[in-house]
């Protein structure tokens, strides 16, 4: 089943019907993603949702966005795409989460805080969690700053010029002995 997500979908009902939902959401429900970055765009959620094999509603799929972030190393805003799959098993409250987890230290839990679906809650951590760490990686840094390596070549360049200029050509002067000799011999 295919749905657009509605504000009175419950967890469980979503869970019973094997729902997919799939939603594009508003740059502006995320606040604590949009703080991090510089921009966001064309945030789009496909998730899905069904019982886990202890009849706990899972949540799973994919999320993704166009965020665009500041580069500490050359101060650019670059655009990245941001792309995360998870599946989770939800719970309710955190007497439950710790129950589960204490059982199975490995499960991804995720606590909701009411009955109602609401996708921003679902997904804002995983899109956090997803931000690159670095927006240029060492190797590409397209933005790093290559100024610097123009200024220091051609200051190479002029100072080695300004060595020629001042170049000494002791035998300069010999040319013009030799010719003022042999005329004197004319
Ligand atoms: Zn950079």
């Amino acid at each position: 089943m295919k749905s657009n997500a509605s504000g009175s979908s419950t967890y469980r009902s979503l869970a019973q019907q094997r729902a997919v939902v799939t939603q594009e959401l508003e740059v502006n429900s995320l606040a604590r993603f949009g703080d991090v970055c510089e921009a966001v765009k064309d945030i789009a959620a496909e998730l899905k949702f069904a019982h886990d094999g202890q009849a706990r509603i899972k949540v799973s799929g994919r999320v993704h966005c166009m965020a665009q972030l500041a580069c500490h190393r050359c101060n650019e805003n670059v655009w990245c795409h941001v792309d995360c799959s998870f599946a989770s098993v939800v719970a309710f409250d955190e007497e439950q989460a710790d129950e589960w987890s204490v059982l199975d230290p490995s499960l991804d839990i995720l606590v909701v805080a009411g009955a109602n679906l609401d996708m921003v809650e679902l997904v804002e951590d995983e899109l956090l969690l997803a931000l690159p760490e670095r927006v240029c990686t060492d190797d590409d840094c397209i933005h790093i700053p290559v100024m610097r390596y123009g200024d220091a070549a051609s200051n190479e360049a002029d100072t080695q010029g300004s060595e020629e200029g001042s170049r000494r050509f002791p035998f300069a002067g010999l040319k013009e002995a030799i010719r003022a000799s042999d005329q004197d011999q004319d």
